[in-house]
């Protein structure tokens, strides 16, 4: 008797708990997919092969990995990775670091470097992350930059996402030093923004006020594209090592590519004035920050795939899905109106069976502090909280949405999301 390939990977399937109906409608939905699949694969190959150039021209070596202590001075590992990170993103200058806790840290240092007591901060794409409430002190906390006498303004997108052109220049005033430009739509329902969207509203920006500093936080869009914000005019763009650009292999950290003067007040806010970039030791975390810049354009677009394929699932059988399943991709998120309770912790269930790690836990909803409701939340990651390892999660409140993201690779995410499938049709939620 002849096996195939498929039947045995249909057995294997079966395995883990999928029935045939659940792996039919799945090879079904990967089959309609094959052309922009392929598009994926040609957007990493593009940034699979800027970021070797980046590596070559910066004549990255063994000795690069080594471990530093103490200050960590003439780390030449780590001045070279920064060095590699700003080739890369087309930058002048960037500071990659472990020490910087996660991108709320990263993007706190780069405004609190760069605005004075007197500046304003505007923000022309609505309100931003949730965590930079607090930083900014749109919710008043302890050593917002409201505290230290930074204001704030903010121009909201137009009900059909567009830039409200009008109110973002009455909101532009002689104290506007910086911009921040959120890209991913994080947790919030409008669009995320493309690249060149981007590079239009900095355009903008700057005609009206040409030393206006535009800062993009680039969490989640990392390598999507195959340009970053850095090509359009952005001043500065900001990430978290967990995500993206880490490769899932980087244990913490965060980053901030740009302008060599903004970056340097980001360097002496992180470690002190007059010590800036010099110090730092990297404790031995250089080569997984390496690797995992070099895995980052694959893993993100095994990432970008599962998106797409929970889209396309979702969106077939009647769930409203958000982007839909063949709008143009920006982040690696992917939203699904679950409906009910039952069905958003179903999902969530799916995607922690599936898991190499914590397979065998059941998630369950919580009273997680700042949230007016129980949120649920799957993950079954290498490292602790990576939203670029395969999770998901959702507040307890109607539409029940689901927020999906990540998957090392492109086969763990097509897994996690039949699992899911696989654990409302068990609950008689979906009939296939
Ligand atoms: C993840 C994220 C952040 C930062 O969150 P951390 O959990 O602190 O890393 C900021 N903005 C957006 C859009 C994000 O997705």
């Amino acid at each position: 008797m002849t096996i195939t390939k498929d039947s045995m990977i249909d057995q294997m399937y079966r395995d883990l708990g999928l029935t045939g109906p659940v792996i039919a409608f799945g090879r079904q939905i990967e089959k309609e997919l094959e052309e922009r699949f392929r598009k994926i694969d040609t957007t990493a190959e593009y940034n699979q092969l800027k970021v070797i150039n980046a590596m070559q021209k910066n004549r990255v070596a063994a000795q690069h990995f080594n471990t530093s202590t103490g200050y960590g001075y003439n780390d030449d590992g780590r001045d070279t990775l920064e060095q590699v990170y700003a080739d890369a993103f087309h930058a002048e200058a960037a500071l990659v670091r472990s020490q910087i806790i996660c991108g709320t840290q990263a993007l706190y240092i780069a405004l609190a470097a760069n605005l004075l007591p007197g500046d304003e901060l505007l923000s022309p794409v609505g309100k931003p992350y949730d965590t930079l409430e607090e930083v900014i002190g749109i919710r008043p906390s302890l050593g917002s930059l409201a505290e230290y006498g930074v204001t704030y303004a903010q121009a909201d997108l137009l009900p059909d996402g567009s830039f409200d052109y009008d109110a973002i220049r009455a909101a532009i005033k002689p104290n506007t030093k910086m911009a921040t430009i959120q890209r991913s739509k994080g947790y919030a329902s409008r669009p995320t923004l493309s690249v060149e969207r981007i590079g239009e509203l900095i355009r903008f920006l700057k005609e009206i006020k040409p030393d206006i500093i535009c800062m993009v936080d680039n969490c989640y869009g990392e390598f999507v594209e195959e340009i970053e914000p850095t090509d359009v005019g952005a001043d500065m763009i900001v990430g978290s090592l967990i995500k993206n650009p880490g490769g899932g292999l980087a244990p913490c950290g965060g980053y901030i590519a740009g302008r060599e003067d903004l970056v340097e007040r980001c360097a002496r806010r992180l470690s002190s004035p007059g010590l800036g970039k010099e110090v730092g030791a990297n404790l031995g975390v250089n080569r997984d920050l390496y690797q995992g810049f070099f895995m980052a354009p694959t893993v993100t677009a095994g990432a970008l795939k599962g998106a797409i394929f929970a889209a396309n699932i979702y969106e077939r059988l009647g769930y409203r899905v958000i982007p839909n399943g063949s709008e143009s991709r920006h982040d690696i998120i992917q939203a699904v109106e679950m409906q009910t309770p039952e069905g958003l912790c179903a999902f969530c269930e799916g995607i922690q069976a599936a898991a190499p790690v914590d397979s065998y836990v059941t998630p369950i909803p919580w009273d997680m502090p700042g949230y007016d409701s129980q949120v649920i939340m799957a993950a079954g990651a290498f490292i602790q909280g990576s939203s670029i390892e395969l999770s998901a999660d959702g507040p307890l409140k109607p539409p029940y949405t689901v927020f999906f993201q990540g998957g090392l690779t492109w086969q763990h995410a097509k897994l996690g999301i039949l699992m899911s499938l696989q654990k409302l049709v068990n609950k008689g939620i979906v009939v296939l």
